[in-house]
Protein backbone atom coordinates (compact mmCIF):
# COMPACT_ATOMS: atom_id res chain seq x y z
CA UNK A 1 0.00 0.00 0.00
CA UNK A 2 1.48 3.83 -0.83
CA UNK A 3 0.71 5.77 1.77
CA UNK A 4 -0.58 9.57 1.93
CA UNK A 5 2.33 12.24 2.70
CA UNK A 6 3.48 12.77 6.36
CA UNK A 7 4.36 16.47 7.18
CA UNK A 8 6.92 16.68 10.31
CA UNK A 9 6.87 20.32 11.97
CA UNK A 10 9.22 19.72 15.29
CA UNK A 11 10.86 22.65 16.98
CA UNK A 12 11.07 24.54 20.28
CA UNK A 13 8.03 25.73 22.35
CA UNK A 14 6.57 29.01 20.94
CA UNK A 15 8.45 29.01 17.49
CA UNK A 16 4.68 28.97 15.63
CA UNK A 17 4.77 25.17 14.87
CA UNK A 18 0.81 24.89 15.36
CA UNK A 19 0.31 27.50 13.60
CA UNK A 20 2.05 26.58 10.74
CA UNK A 21 0.49 22.66 11.39
CA UNK A 22 -3.03 24.06 11.26
CA UNK A 23 -2.37 26.32 8.41
CA UNK A 24 -0.83 23.33 6.10
CA UNK A 25 -3.66 20.77 7.03
CA UNK A 26 -6.31 22.89 6.18
CA UNK A 27 -5.02 23.95 3.14
CA UNK A 28 -3.26 20.35 1.54
CA UNK A 29 -6.69 18.39 3.15
CA UNK A 30 -4.18 16.55 5.73
CA UNK A 31 -5.29 15.92 9.13
CA UNK A 32 -3.08 17.59 12.15
CA UNK A 33 -1.76 15.98 14.88
CA UNK A 34 -0.19 18.03 17.92
CA UNK A 35 2.13 15.37 19.57
CA UNK A 36 2.56 17.61 22.61
CA UNK A 37 -0.87 17.62 23.33
CA UNK A 38 -0.37 13.60 23.98
CA UNK A 39 2.76 14.19 26.77
CA UNK A 40 0.72 16.89 28.35
CA UNK A 41 -2.36 14.28 28.42
CA UNK A 42 -0.05 12.25 30.38
CA UNK A 43 1.74 14.63 32.48
CA UNK A 44 -2.31 15.36 33.57
CA UNK A 45 -2.59 11.50 34.44
CA UNK A 46 0.81 11.56 36.22
CA UNK A 47 -0.94 14.75 38.78
CA UNK A 48 -4.18 13.24 39.04
CA UNK A 49 -2.48 10.18 40.68
CA UNK A 50 -0.28 12.12 42.63
CA UNK A 51 2.76 10.42 40.89
CA UNK A 52 6.08 12.00 40.71
CA UNK A 53 7.50 13.27 37.42
CA UNK A 54 11.27 12.29 37.96
CA UNK A 55 10.16 8.29 38.87
CA UNK A 56 10.22 6.62 35.36
CA UNK A 57 9.69 3.10 36.68
CA UNK A 58 6.08 4.29 38.33
CA UNK A 59 5.29 6.61 35.17
CA UNK A 60 5.63 3.75 32.99
CA UNK A 61 3.58 1.12 35.20
CA UNK A 62 1.10 3.95 35.11
CA UNK A 63 1.16 4.44 30.99
CA UNK A 64 0.34 0.47 30.84
CA UNK A 65 -2.92 2.02 32.53
CA UNK A 66 -3.79 5.36 30.74
CA UNK A 67 -5.73 5.67 27.29
CA UNK A 68 -4.40 8.92 25.22
CA UNK A 69 -6.21 9.31 22.18
CA UNK A 70 -6.07 12.30 19.72
CA UNK A 71 -9.32 13.39 17.62
CA UNK A 72 -8.53 15.90 15.22
CA UNK A 73 -10.73 18.20 13.74
CA UNK A 74 -11.24 21.68 12.02
CA UNK A 75 -10.85 23.38 15.35
CA UNK A 76 -7.53 21.75 16.78
CA UNK A 77 -7.23 18.57 18.82
CA UNK A 78 -9.50 17.55 21.15
CA UNK A 79 -7.46 14.68 23.34
CA UNK A 80 -8.91 12.43 25.75
CA UNK A 81 -7.51 11.23 28.39
CA UNK A 82 -9.06 7.35 29.60
CA UNK A 83 -11.89 9.15 27.43
CA UNK A 84 -12.42 12.16 29.01
CA UNK A 85 -12.31 15.40 27.31
CA UNK A 86 -9.14 17.32 28.55
CA UNK A 87 -8.51 19.20 25.84
CA UNK A 88 -8.97 22.50 28.23
CA UNK A 89 -7.45 21.79 31.27
CA UNK A 90 -4.37 20.08 29.39
CA UNK A 91 -2.77 24.20 28.80
CA UNK A 92 -2.49 25.14 32.50
CA UNK A 93 0.83 26.10 33.31
CA UNK A 94 0.91 22.90 35.63
CA UNK A 95 0.96 20.33 32.76
CA UNK A 96 3.16 22.25 30.46
CA UNK A 97 5.84 21.75 33.12
CA UNK A 98 4.77 18.53 33.47
CA UNK A 99 4.62 17.47 30.23
CA UNK A 100 8.27 18.50 29.56
CA UNK A 101 9.31 16.42 32.34
CA UNK A 102 7.55 12.91 31.75
CA UNK A 103 8.61 13.14 28.33
CA UNK A 104 12.56 12.50 29.35
CA UNK A 105 11.81 8.94 30.38
CA UNK A 106 12.52 6.72 27.58
CA UNK A 107 9.76 4.53 28.00
CA UNK A 108 6.89 6.54 27.80
CA UNK A 109 8.78 8.18 24.95
CA UNK A 110 8.85 4.92 23.09
CA UNK A 111 5.24 4.36 24.03
CA UNK A 112 3.86 8.00 22.91
CA UNK A 113 5.89 7.38 19.63
CA UNK A 114 4.52 4.21 18.99
CA UNK A 115 0.90 5.53 18.79
CA UNK A 116 2.06 8.32 17.22
CA UNK A 117 3.76 5.72 14.32
CA UNK A 118 0.35 3.88 14.67
CA UNK A 119 -1.56 7.09 13.94
CA UNK A 120 0.11 8.36 11.39
CA UNK A 121 0.80 5.11 9.55
CA UNK A 122 -1.85 5.51 6.26
CA UNK A 123 -0.52 8.96 5.98
CA UNK A 124 -2.37 12.00 4.75
CA UNK A 125 -0.95 14.21 7.85
CA UNK A 126 0.91 16.81 9.66
CA UNK A 127 2.41 16.00 12.59
CA UNK A 128 3.83 18.59 15.19
CA UNK A 129 6.49 17.50 17.95
CA UNK A 130 9.69 17.80 18.83
CA UNK A 131 10.89 14.11 17.29
CA UNK A 132 8.64 13.94 14.73
CA UNK A 133 11.46 14.18 11.51
CA UNK A 134 14.09 12.39 14.02
CA UNK A 135 12.30 9.80 15.98
CA UNK A 136 8.90 9.09 14.71
CA UNK A 137 8.52 9.37 11.01
CA UNK A 138 12.11 9.27 9.53
CA UNK A 139 10.75 9.21 5.96
CA UNK A 140 8.39 11.85 6.59
CA UNK A 141 8.20 13.52 3.07
CA UNK A 142 8.94 17.30 4.27
CA UNK A 143 10.86 18.25 7.41
CA UNK A 144 10.00 21.83 8.82
CA UNK A 145 12.51 22.44 12.01
CA UNK A 146 10.91 25.44 12.73
CA UNK A 147 12.94 27.91 15.16
CA UNK A 148 12.69 31.84 16.89
CA UNK A 149 14.73 33.33 19.42
CA UNK A 150 14.20 32.55 22.90
CA UNK A 151 12.76 36.12 23.41
CA UNK A 152 10.09 36.23 20.59
CA UNK A 153 9.14 33.04 21.25
CA UNK A 154 8.05 33.88 24.83
CA UNK A 155 6.64 36.82 23.56
CA UNK A 156 4.50 35.24 21.45
CA UNK A 157 3.59 32.91 24.33
CA UNK A 158 3.04 35.92 26.32
CA UNK A 159 0.68 37.07 23.80
CA UNK A 160 -1.44 34.02 23.20
CA UNK A 161 -1.94 33.30 27.18
CA UNK A 162 -4.18 36.58 27.11
CA UNK A 163 -4.53 39.53 29.30
CA UNK A 164 -5.52 37.69 32.72
CA UNK A 165 -2.86 37.47 35.28
CA UNK A 166 0.04 35.75 33.09
CA UNK A 167 3.54 37.25 34.02
CA UNK A 168 6.16 37.64 31.68
CA UNK A 169 8.91 36.94 33.38
CA UNK A 170 7.46 33.74 34.59
CA UNK A 171 6.46 32.60 31.00
CA UNK A 172 9.82 33.10 29.60
CA UNK A 173 11.78 31.24 33.09
CA UNK A 174 9.29 28.21 31.48
CA UNK A 175 9.96 28.52 28.15
CA UNK A 176 13.97 28.35 29.02
CA UNK A 177 13.37 25.66 31.44
CA UNK A 178 11.34 23.23 28.85
CA UNK A 179 14.26 24.43 25.89
CA UNK A 180 16.60 23.19 28.49
CA UNK A 181 14.97 20.26 29.05
CA UNK A 182 13.77 19.20 25.32
CA UNK A 183 17.26 19.52 23.86
CA UNK A 184 19.65 17.77 26.57
CA UNK A 185 17.53 14.95 27.20
CA UNK A 186 19.37 11.79 26.43
CA UNK A 187 16.00 9.90 25.04
CA UNK A 188 15.54 11.55 21.24
CA UNK A 189 16.41 15.08 22.28
CA UNK A 190 15.22 18.29 20.37
CA UNK A 191 17.30 18.69 17.10
CA UNK A 192 17.03 19.42 13.62
CA UNK A 193 16.72 16.17 11.37
CA UNK A 194 19.38 16.20 9.02
CA UNK A 195 17.57 16.35 6.01
CA UNK A 196 15.18 18.86 7.92
CA UNK A 197 14.81 22.68 6.42
CA UNK A 198 15.46 24.75 8.77
CA UNK A 199 13.00 27.86 9.19
CA UNK A 200 14.15 30.86 11.52
CA UNK A 201 10.97 32.89 12.09
CA UNK A 202 12.38 35.74 14.42
CA UNK A 203 12.09 37.90 12.38
CA UNK A 204 9.98 36.79 9.43
CA UNK A 205 6.34 37.62 9.28
CA UNK A 206 3.97 34.37 9.57
CA UNK A 207 2.76 35.01 5.88
CA UNK A 208 6.38 34.56 4.72
CA UNK A 209 6.96 31.66 6.77
CA UNK A 210 3.77 29.58 5.51
CA UNK A 211 4.28 30.69 1.27
CA UNK A 212 8.10 29.26 2.43
CA UNK A 213 6.76 26.01 3.35
CA UNK A 214 3.75 25.71 1.41
CA UNK A 215 6.72 25.39 -1.63
CA UNK A 216 8.63 22.94 0.27
CA UNK A 217 5.23 21.14 0.48
CA UNK A 218 4.29 20.97 -3.62
CA UNK A 219 7.60 20.05 -4.25
CA UNK A 220 7.68 17.63 -2.03
CA UNK A 221 4.35 15.74 -2.55
CA UNK A 222 3.44 16.96 -6.37
CA UNK A 223 0.11 16.83 -7.01
CA UNK A 224 -1.73 17.59 -3.31
CA UNK A 225 -5.15 19.43 -3.70
CA UNK A 226 -5.26 22.57 -2.51
CA UNK A 227 -7.80 24.79 -0.59
CA UNK A 228 -8.05 28.16 -1.76
CA UNK A 229 -8.03 30.89 0.96
CA UNK A 230 -7.58 29.16 3.81
CA UNK A 231 -5.10 32.28 5.14
CA UNK A 232 -6.39 32.95 8.63
O1 LIG B 1 4.25 21.09 21.98
P1 LIG B 1 3.84 21.19 23.41
O2 LIG B 1 4.28 22.46 24.07
O3 LIG B 1 2.39 20.94 23.63
O4 LIG B 1 4.63 19.99 24.13
C1 LIG B 1 4.64 19.82 25.52
C2 LIG B 1 5.91 19.10 25.91
O5 LIG B 1 5.86 17.75 25.44
C3 LIG B 1 7.20 19.67 25.33
O6 LIG B 1 7.78 20.66 26.16
C4 LIG B 1 8.10 18.46 25.20
O7 LIG B 1 8.83 18.26 26.38
C5 LIG B 1 7.14 17.30 25.04
N1 LIG B 1 7.08 16.79 23.66
C6 LIG B 1 8.03 15.88 23.27
N2 LIG B 1 7.97 15.31 22.04
C7 LIG B 1 6.99 15.64 21.19
C8 LIG B 1 6.02 16.62 21.55
C9 LIG B 1 6.11 17.17 22.80
O8 LIG B 1 8.94 15.57 24.04
N3 LIG B 1 6.93 15.05 19.98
Amino acid sequence: MTRGPIIAIDGPAGAGKSTVARHLASHFGLLNLETGAMYRAFALKAILSDQDFDDGTALERLAAQTEVTLQPGRAGNRVLLDGRDVTERIRDSDVTQGASRVSVHPAIRAWMVRLQQEMGRAGGVVMEGRDIGTVVFPDADVKVFLDASPEVRSQRRYEQSGPAGSDPTAISRELRERDERDRNRASSPLQPAPDSVTIDSTAMPLDAVLTQIEELVRARCPGLAEAEGTRE
